[in-house]
């Protein structure tokens, strides 16, 4: 690669290692400009726009992305940059709030199983089934005992959406302290932002080392080699930018997508179309 990024690409968090969650992993490659990663991104967007579309002509798997982070960490600046590459008829964003009492009634994987993408579209989870460990288990919602027997089911569902054709990539948005409290005061002081701010946004950094911990926990133990997390720096969003994007086209790209080929019989018939 002539731009000096061959380098700079995401590496699958591997199964029982920890992976580097510090501010360093934040950063990422901070020696890149802006402006080399930028020129960057936008041939690897267009590219989406072209393997989306055959992807969803092909239509023999789907693509789950989810993505994690803390508040503030940049989710819906992923959904709006890069996967708004995406032709909209194929793509099906879901969010994942509170639970509502009803979705409380089921199993925690009874309200994500039902938004799992069909085959030939790709879907996004802002949030994800990752805050029944994550939130829950922060704030001890339910007994260590309910929420430890999680990360095992969680696996066991993946594996079963695999093997049914879903691809699944995860991505952790990971933002050092110091970029979140920036971002946090940003959506105190900018009226377009005050929106965006919510009480619980302090509650869940005073919060940080548990979410560290319990981050630390979902990697090492729900990283496999089919449905794999990667910890994105997001500290710089064109870089998280680049990275996502860059993984999504190496994903789609390693797919051997094909367009359907016209069937015969509808080939003899439109012989005469004029
Ligand atoms: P975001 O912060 O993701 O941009 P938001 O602030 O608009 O979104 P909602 O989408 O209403 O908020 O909900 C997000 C909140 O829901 C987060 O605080 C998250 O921890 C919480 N949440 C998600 N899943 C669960 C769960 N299974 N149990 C409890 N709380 C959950």
């Amino acid at each position: 690669m002539a731009n000096g990024l061959a380098q700079v690409r995401l590496q699958a968090v591997h199964a029982d290692e920890a992976p580097a969650i510090d501010d360093a992993a934040a950063r990422g490659w901070p020696e890149i400009p802006k402006s080399v990663l930028e020129a960057a991104t936008a041939p690897l967007l267009e590219r989406l726009t072209t393997l989306q579309d055959a992807f969803h002509a092909d239509g023999r798997r789907a693509l789950l992305l989810v993505l994690q982070g803390r508040d503030a960490a940049g989710k819906d600046g992923v959904i709006r940059t890069v996967t708004g590459a995406f032709n909209p008829t194929g793509v099906q964003v879901s969010s994942f709030g509170p639970p509502t009492p009803l979705e409380l009634r089921h199993d925690f994987l009874w309200r994500v199983h039902q938004v799992v993408p069909p085959r030939g579209v790709i879907g996004v989870f802002n949030r994800s089934h990752y805050e029944d460990v994550l939130v829950v288990r922060v704030r001890g919602l339910v007994p260590e005992s309910v929420w430890q027997a999680r990360y095992a089911q969680i696996n066991a569902f993946e594996e079963m959406l695999t093997a049914n054709g879903v691809i699944i990539r995860k991505c952790f948005l990971h933002v050092s302290r110091d970029e979140q409290k920036a971002r946090l005061q940003e959506r105190l002081d900018d009226p377009q932002k005050n929106w965006k701010f919510q009480l619980g946004d302090l509650d869940d950094r005073a919060r940080w080392d548990d979410y560290t911990a319990a981050y630390d926990t979902l990697l090492r133990r729900c990283s496999t080699p089919e449905a794999p997390w990667f910890v994105v720096p997001s500290d710089r969003k064109t870089l998280r930018n680049y990275l996502i994007a860059r993984m999504l086209v190496e994903t789609l790209e390693s797919l051997d997508l094909r367009y359907p080929p016209m069937d015969p019989a509808v080939r003899e018939a439109a012989r005469d179309f004029r």
